[in-house]
């Protein structure tokens, strides 16, 4: 599976460009993840920009980038309701009103764009997703789980730590060799890693 990682802030979420076709989050700076994607590939070519959540770090962009490219916006059905509010998306934190982002596609969890599916995994936000291909072992993680056994805090809007672990324990079935977290490194020891986060959340959390 070709991914590439875009250049951006260390404000920004990580974003991923998949196969050439697909964005998996999107940061907060649209026009510099335009100059980013035209390092790679012809605009008109993006088909998806998948959201793993409505966090403004991830999905501020989003509107910019749809415009520019004509690619369409897919988020999961229970995050959709809160990527336009300034508390839940969390702009706020970042000193922005609330975006106007228009969805194309709504996801509930198992739809499968290329190669990749949706996997629902609430807990950071109620519609957070990861995406899996199986095939290449690979595993976008959104803020579910991060490097070094890290997982995503649940005190922001909609967060829920006996469903973040749920979550957790989804993906730790799952034999992932790659990991593209939303923040931080690109994880190769994804399987231990995973392990280690479901143990670290349920201590952290108690439950
Ligand atoms: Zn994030
Ligand atoms: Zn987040």
């Amino acid at each position: 599976m070709q991914v590439i990682k875009l250049e951006n802030s260390p404000y920004d979420a990580n974003a991923y460009l998949v196969e050439g076709t697909v964005l998996v989050d999107v940061g907060m700076d649209g026009r510099a993840v335009i100059s980013e994607l035209e390092k790679h590939i012809q605009l008109k070519r993006l088909e998806t920009i998948i959201l793993t959540h409505c966090h403004y770090d991830h999905s501020g962009g989003a509107g910019y980038v749809a415009e520019a490219t004509g690619a369409k916006i897919a988020i999961h059905k229970d995050d959709a309701p809160l990527l336009n509010n300034a508390i839940a998306s969390a702009s706020r934190l970042f000193g922005e009103s609330a975006p106007s982002i228009l969805p194309d596609i709504i996801l509930s969890g198992g739809e499968v764009f290329g190669k990749l599916e949706v996997i629902h995994t609430p807990g950071h936000t109620p519609g957070g997703i990861c995406l899996y291909d199986a095939e290449s072992k690979t595993l976008f993680s959104g803020d579910t789980v991060f490097q070094d056994g890290s997982f995503g805090r649940t005190d922001l809007y909609g967060g829920n730590a006996a469903q973040l672990i749920e979550s957790i324990k989804k993906l730790s079935l799952l034999d992932v060799s790659v990991m593209y977290p939303g923040h931080g490194d690109i994880v190769t020891n994804a399987n231990e890693q995973i392990k280690l986060s479901l143990l670290m959340a349920s201590q952290y959390s108690g439950i």
